[in-house]
């Protein structure tokens, strides 16, 4: 980490489907952060989500951040000195941090489906991406393959993790009451997004992520990563989501307010913009 110098902020886009307004928004905001540090921007793809990143959707994933406006200066299309910018090709690097937790004891593997983790529970988390695993594999021997079974990060329950985040300010959530041992290593041997994205965001050396507001219970896991693996966590900065006119979170099935569409419709990226 010798040539950190300055702000470096980063656009992660996954191509699973068209960028709406909410991303834009989120883009645009990263995009004001790092030039008013003087900074940098980098894009990365983060298509490792299997089957549902298409090459389509990359391809007008680079044509609709253009057509909103926004610049990188590294990226896959352009290069830099962090490439390849694209995250599946990045799996050696994956694996190797996975071998580092496995040698500091930090990950287990557990041969629970997801039903066995599901019928454990005794309330179910609303709104978390994973529900809080009750830990019955902790004591499982890691003497095994990588591929073929999810491999967990040992908590320490009850402790709390913080972070003071650039928009909301004080974060606090507290491990294995918020949070479970989380996924670090999936069966089908691919790295979760907690790993990949703790990994590239280290690694490209960014000094503030930021994104959407849902990423914020991610973010607390990703901390213990950093610690885990010795590196130093970048500041964070999520950013509020922006609901439809029913107030219902926007998502990529609402196609009506993908770039794409909106530009269709005639609108432009400035009067996109014109009301935030
Ligand atoms: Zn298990």
């Amino acid at each position: 980490m010798s040539e950190s110098a300055g702000y470096r902020g980063r656009l992660a886009p996954s191509p699973t489907g068209h960028l709406h307004l909410g991303h834009a928004r989120t883009f645009w905001t990263a995009q004001e952060r790092a030039e008013s540090a003087g900074g940098t921007l980098i894009l990365r793809n983060d298509d490792l989500d299997g089957p549902r990143c298409r090459p389509e959707f990359v391809a007008a994933m680079f044509e609709d951040l253009r057509w909103f406006g926004l610049r990188w200066s590294e990226g896959p299309d352009v290069g830099g000195p962090h490439a390849p910018y694209d995250q599946s090709q990045r799996m050696p690097r994956y694996a190797e941090a996975f071998e580092r937790l496995r040698a500091g004891g930090f990950i287990y593997p557990c041969t629970c489906s997801r039903q066995d983790v599901l019928r454990a529970l005794t309330a179910p988390h609303q709104g978390e991406e994973e529900p809080v695993y009750p830990g019955h594999c902790r004591g499982a021997a890691t003497a095994r393959e990588r591929a073929g079974v999810n491999w967990r990060f040992r908590i320490a329950d009850g402790a709390s993790v913080e972070f003071f985040d650039g928009h909301f300010g004080p974060q606090c959530s507290i491990a294995g009451l918020d949070f479970g041992d989380f996924l670090v290593w999936r069966k089908d041997d691919f790295p979760s997004y907690q790993l990949a994205c703790t990994v590239d965001d280290a690694e490209m050396q960014i000094t503030e992520v930021v994104r959407g507001a849902d990423l914020i219970t991610s973010t607390f896991r990703q901390l213990l990563l950093y610690r885990a693996l010795g590196w130093p966590a970048p500041a964070f900065f999520h950013c509020p989501l922006v609901n439809d006119e029913h107030g219902q979170r926007l998502a990529k099935r609402h196609a009506a307010l993908s770039l794409r569409t909106l530009r269709a419709l005639g609108r432009t990226s400035d009067d996109l913009r014109a009301g935030w």
